[in-house]
């Protein structure tokens, strides 16, 4: 039997149930997802889906992420809401293709983890696994395993598992709509060209649970615990030298200005620090942050593009300024500019909730 997969919090708790009730059958999970964005979530929910399937015994195969072809299909219906016809198409879409890999298989019966989300309609799922299989003879396997105590079931197998679960379905259009309501900020599709990773972040994610893979492996005892904290997020930033000059600049993180300009000039200077005389702003020149971070960058175009991890950063903003708290813009550049300077820097601090991997 094929198992079209949609993530690992529906697929384990369907997979350990599929695997008692036929238990004759040779079962074969179907990542096929193209909805999902953006990619790095995709490559996210897959890492946790080939885990959860690893400690299954279940083959996992991987369809391919044809998202041009995704979007084509739900135009036109990017402002339904959630449940309504873009869901349909998207459903339809993604068992379509699942059905036609279990033809090319030669699977005879083909099934699939949307059945136990609660926001997905098995009525509606049903009635085109049937016309498949009128047309193709490819039997859908129509369980249900949502009713029944079904759903606290497998919040508990999420639980135990510690499977990824994800806060939102998986397209562009659900996760604005998601975000808008909750006015919070979309911080998913935050991805800078330095590829550097910042705070609970998917790429974060990534690499802690693929760490916990190794853990396992080596049969490490281990937990993800969650941690609320002060999140960052930088969407731009500007110096200009005089009316139009634009300066080699780079603000470090945590760096935020109220009113997201400020028009001065430096002020003084102290310690290596340089003092602008607006909205508690300060310079550093590359030298001293090189000194300060065991660093050996020669431009700041290098900085710009290949930045120390974000601890790192961190940790030298704590050593110039001496205090954890702060969040005026600290601003490097290769040498201290004189004259009009103007700042344009939008930026955000905000609550948040990270997972972190604790060793037992
Ligand atoms: S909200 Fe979910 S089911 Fe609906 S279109 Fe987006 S990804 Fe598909």
């Amino acid at each position: 039997m094929l198992v079209h997969i949609c993530c690992s919090v529906d697929s384990h708790f369907f997979l350990e149930k599929l695997q008692t009730d036929y238990p004759e059958e040779k079962l074969t999970g179907f990542f096929y997802d193209p909805n999902i964005h953006p990619y790095s979530e995709y490559q996210l929910r897959l890492l946790d889906v080939q885990r959860s399937c690893k400690k299954l015994g279940i083959e996992v195969l991987e369809g391919p992420y044809d998202y041009e072809n995704w979007l084509q299909a739900v135009r036109g219906l990017e402002n339904e809401p959630e449940k309504g016809a873009r869901c349909e198409v998207c459903f339809d879409k993604r068992f379509d293709v699942s059905a036609k890999k279990a033809l090319e298989l030669g699977e005879k019966k083909i099934t699939t983890t949307l059945l136990v989300s609660p926001l997905k309609s098995q009525e509606q799922l049903k009635r085109v696994g049937d016309a498949f299989y009128e047309k193709h003879g490819v039997a859908f396997i129509a369980v249900d395993y949502r009713s029944k105590g079904g759903t606290q079931d497998q919040s508990r197998v999420t639980k135990e598992e510690q499977l990824y679960r994800q806060d939102y379905c998986g397209c562009i259009f659900g996760l604005t709509m998601q975000r808008d309501q909750q006015n919070k900020l979309m911080d998913e599709m935050f991805s800078p060209i330095s590829n550097l990773t910042l705070p609970a972040s998917i790429e974060e994610r990534i690499h802690m649970y693929k760490y916990r893979m190794e853990l396992e492996d080596e049969n490490k005892e281990y937990k993800i615990i969650k941690q609320k904290f002060l999140n960052y997020r930088q969407f731009n930033f500007k110096l200009i030298k005089g009316k139009r000059e634009v300066l080699d600049a780079y603000a470090l993180s945590y760096s935020t200005l109220q009113r997201k300009k400020a028009q001065g000039r430096i002020e003084f200077t102290n310690e290596n620090i340089h003092y602008f005389n607006r909205e508690e702003i300060k310079f550093i020149t590359l030298d001293y942050f090189n000194l300060t971070c065991g660093t050996s960058y020669q431009a700041i175009k290098e900085l710009i593009f290949n930045p120390p991890h974000f601890e790192k950063e961190m940790e030298c903003r704590r050593a110039m300024l001496c205090d954890n708290y702060d969040i005026t813009p600290i601003i490097v550049v290769k040498n201290i500019p004189d004259g009009k300077l103007s700042i344009e820097l939008d930026a955000k601090t905000y609550e948040d909730v990270k997972e972190k991997l604790i060793i037992l």
